[in-house]
């Protein structure tokens, strides 16, 4: 398969930390966007180094434009191509819609929704140019069910589905591909709040009765980038938790 030349945003923990690992282990040159964790981007390249993987990392606040198209720009300088686009950077606040500040709205919507719309503009106009590309957005389980006390964040990861549907349409005839993945319960520290009962009780409410791991993420991407011929979806990795 072709090298490709990967961004995966928010790479440095989490499900984007297991992405970076996955792809770049089969060999794609990947640029890990990070914001706040810098020692955790450190330690990552440091950690594949002496398997003979080399990554970029890059810090970004995604929620601002220039901050993107410098983290594009760098990547098309280095690399002169952008295969593909990972927006994987995420935040949620657990409140009730009476606690929910307009401060809370903005930094969901900015980051989860305003900061992928931004990497995805900016990575477009490279990829309508080379008629060629794809983007996966991941979303959640709550943009497709909604979640109790957590409207900002379902309203942002509805909005992101809708956009995925939207550029499937508007950039299909230009050969780029756009789906989003949308994850049910996964072990990362989005979810360590939870107590040890309330997991277990939420292991009970999935089919498949376990809490994912990152890598149950990863693998679809794997699959997701070596596809050619699916677009505008919203994929559900999510142990059966939830049937759309
Ligand atoms: P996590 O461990 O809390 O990681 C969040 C990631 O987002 C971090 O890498 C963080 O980077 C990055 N990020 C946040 N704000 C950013 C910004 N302004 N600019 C750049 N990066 C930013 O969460 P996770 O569980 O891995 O979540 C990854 C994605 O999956 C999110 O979009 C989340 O909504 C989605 N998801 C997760 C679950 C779950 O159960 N875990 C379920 C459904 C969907 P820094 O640390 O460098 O700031």
């Amino acid at each position: 398969m072709e090298r490709q030349v990967i961004i995966v945003t928010g790479g440095a923990r989490g499900i984007g930390k297991e992405i970076v690992k996955t792809l770049a282990t089969e060999g794609h040159i990947i640029i890990c966007n990070y914001n706040k964790s810098e020692k955790q981007a450190i330690e990552l390249k440091k950690e594949l180094e002496p398997k003979g993987i080399q990554i970029e990392i890059f810090q970004a606040n995604i929620t601002k434009k220039e901050e993107c198209a410098k983290l594009v720009q760098f990547t098309l300088d280095k690399y002169k191509k952008i295969n593909g686009l990972i927006n994987n950077a995420g935040i949620d606040k657990i409140q009730m819609i009476t606690e929910a500040t307009r401060q809370d709205w903005d930094e969901i919507i900015n980051t989860n929704l305003y900061g992928a719309f931004c990497m995805c503009q900016e990575v477009a106009k490279g990829m309508i140019k080379n008629h060629k590309g794809w983007i996966i957005n991941i979303s959640s389980i709550w943009g497709q069910v909604g979640a109790s006390m957590e409207v900002i964040y379902s309203i942002s990861k509805a909005g992101m589905d809708g956009m995925t549907k939207a550029l499937a349409k508007e950039l299909g005839p230009s050969g780029i591909r756009v789906n989003s993945i949308a994850p049910g319960a996964i072990d990362t520290d989005m979810n360590a709040n939870l107590t040890k009962q309330e997991l277990k009780e939420l292991e009970q409410e999935i089919l498949l009765e376990k809490i994912g791991k990152p890598s149950d993420i990863a693998k679809c991407v794997k699959w997701l980038v070596e596809d050619e011929y699916t677009t505008g979806q919203i994929i559900s990795v999510n142990g059966g938790w939830v049937i759309t």
